[in-house]
């Protein structure tokens, strides 16, 4: 599945849009399963370990806003 995943998304966190490198990656949940969210390939994106702890169960867009403009939250994904 994970591969799957990659071939569609290659290795762009799904939650901030940047590039992320394989030691990074996790896999998110698109909607939390805590919402009813399933594992399916569909519901499933490519996201940072970073981004992903840090959305929580937020919606993706409530995350995206936050970080908007964060600009310290962008580098540090970066280091
Ligand atoms: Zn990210």
């Amino acid at each position: 599945m994970a591969k799957a995943l990659y071939a569609r998304d290659p290795w762009i966190c799904h939650l901030c849009r940047k590039p992320a490198e394989e030691r990074e990656l996790s896999l998110d949940h698109v909607i939390p399963v805590s919402m009813g969210g399933n594992n399916s390939l569909a519901n499933s994106a490519i996201a940072h370990r970073k981004c992903n702890y840090a959305r929580q169960d937020r919606p993706i867009q409530e995350f995206q806003d936050s970080i908007t403009d964060n600009s310290e939250w962008l580098l540090s994904l970066a280091a």
